[in-house]
């Protein structure tokens, strides 16, 4: 009952039950980011849906090969340069210095909003001869052309051959047609909507390799056919990425898979919605996005303090990834709120064992109220992780821990199994499914001076059992007082 999971496929437009090909495994595919620039927080609410569904998944027992890849060469701006190229020019630097700067930034903003690390995490330059090989095939198979050094995939033939490109999009042929702007190469391509397998590289473009076609580098749409099924077959489980993905990269990636392996890659195409600022899709390009360091510091002119990393986790989660959430000052504010509620609550129930009583009988109507209420935690997620409700039922599981810190109920009331049950389902679902923690007090030092104030009283009270316990208390955290002529003080342990 438990694994009855239902996911949204943008591919049949409608909600389906998931049926993993081989369970208990699961092959899971996410677009990784281009690592020219540092992660803007909208980034992070697409990487930080799929960190859920992946905890999710592996929290129903399913064996996940999670597989997110580093976009490093191939993503073009409009004009044809590729962003990474372009960076390491401006700045002087090596590509690889960029690719790697980023990279690690990337790590570690994932790593502060707790986001569980990839089983797998290839990049596109380390699989350029499997790339290679992919246009090659293409090649011989009449579905991709040379023109001027370049390959592009001709989505005509594709269409002609019985297939339809745009049937993730929903996009038409005829009208991309009209629809196409004066891009890049535009006039070496027999159709404005073929795309580039491989790309010739203008003199001034750095990061270049031999091929059969010349000096160049490989499409961005390449890079994920070749790594998604190398890494998971040629069909596998889920493809994710942020819902502007959607047109042209995976568009373009069931067709390159349908020609090269007969399969279109995975059987769930998942996409997360936007990040929004007053509407709009935050973005580097829009100038209105913001990184994760201006938003826990709270510097940066569109926040009125800063947030902490928990508090933006807990803020995302809040919406349903399918759904758009927009950014405010108010709505964070709201989730600091929440959050600690949550925390509050996460934080009573550690305390809280069984103790058995026999005087006491079953409160059937609370017991089934908390059982009613773990049973919901599982149907908000497996309703295509519905992570906004699953907050929800754990806010009403909050007040029934709370009650019973209280003492207004006592865990003997609820039975055994059931106490049980609740404590698994609120620790299973706050920490390990929706990944949030409870963060130490921001403001730590504050927290010692006020205790070194109660032990400088102390002392002048002459009340030396009181100076001995805080002093002990203090020692057990790592800190010592230390009295010295000048006054008290206090360092951390050495
Ligand atoms: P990029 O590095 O631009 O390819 O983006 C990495 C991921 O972030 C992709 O899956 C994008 O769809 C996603 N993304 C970009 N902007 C936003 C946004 N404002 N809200 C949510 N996801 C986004
Ligand atoms: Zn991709």
């Amino acid at each position: 009952m438990l694994k009855n999971l239902r996911v949204y496929n943008s591919l049949t437009r409608q909600k389906e039950e998931f049926k993993p090909l081989n369970p208990p495994y699961v092959g899971m595919y996410v677009c990784g980011p281009t690592v020219y620039s540092n992660v803007h927080l909208g980034n992070v609410r697409t990487f930080m849906s799929f960190d859920v569904i992946y905890r999710y998944l592996m929290h129903l027992g399913y064996k996940v090969r999670y597989v997110r890849n580093i976009t490093d060469v191939g993503h073009l701006l409009d004009d044809g340069t590729d962003r990474i190229s372009k960076k390491a020019r401006l700045d002087n630097l090596e590509p690889m210095e960029v690719v790697q700067t980023y990279t690690n930034d990337f790590h570690d903003v994932m790593t502060l909003f707790n986001s569980i690390p990839p089983s797998i995490e290839p990049s596109a330059i380390g699989h350029l001869m499997e790339q290679i090989e992919v246009v090659k095939d293409l090649l011989d198979k009449g579905m991709a052309y040379e023109s001027e050094g370049s390959v592009y995939f001709d989505v005509e033939t594709y269409n002609k051959a019985g297939n339809n490109y745009g049937e993730l999009s929903g996009r038409v042929l005829d009208e991309l047609m009209a629809g196409s702007r004066d891009l890049d190469g535009q006039d070496e391509k027999r159709h404005p909507a073929d795309f580039a397998l491989w790309k010739k590289a203008s003199p001034e473009h750095i990061m270049r390799w031999d091929s059969p076609w010349g000096v160049g580098f490989p499409g961005w749409h390449l890079e994920c056919s070749v790594m998604s099924t190398k890494y998971l077959g040629a069909n596998f489980d889920i493809h994710g990425g942020g819902m502007d993905l959607k047109f042209p990269h995976h568009e373009c990636e069931i067709a390159q898979n349908c020609c090269s392996t007969g399969q279109k890659g995975a059987n769930y195409w998942l996409h997360t919605n936007m990040l929004t600022v007053n509407g709009t899709k935050m973005s580097k390009s829009l100038g209105n996005s913001f990184l994760p360091a201006e938003l826990v510091s709270g510097d940066h002119p569109m926040l009125d303090e800063g947030y902490s990393p928990m508090t933006v986790r807990f803020f995302m989660l809040q919406t349903h990834y399918s759904s758009t959430l927009d950014f405010s000052n108010e709505a964070l504010k709201a989730s600091k709120k929440g959050y600690r509620k949550l925390m509050n609550g996460l934080r009573n129930l550690k305390q809280l064992s069984y103790v058995p009583n026999e005087e006491v009988e079953i409160n059937e109507k609370q017991a089934n109220q908390v059982n009613k209420l773990c049973d919901n935690c599982y149907s908000a997620m497996n309703d295509d992780f519905n992570t906004a409700l699953t907050i929800g039922h754990l806010f009403n599981l909050t007040k029934k821990i709370n009650n019973i810190h209280t003492g207004n109920l006592q865990p003997a009331e609820l039975g055994e199994e059931i106490f049980n049950r609740m404590k698994e389902t609120f620790l299973a679902f706050t920490e390990e499914v929706l990944g949030l923690k409870d963060e130490p007090a921001t403001n730590t030092n504050g927290l010692i001076e006020g205790i070194i104030d109660m032990y400088r009283k102390a002392k002048t009270e002459k009340d030396y059992a009181q100076v001995d316990q805080i002093r002990a208390m203090l020692k057990a955290e790592g800190v010592v007082v230390k009295d010295m002529k000048s006054g008290i003080d206090w360092a951390y342990e050495e």
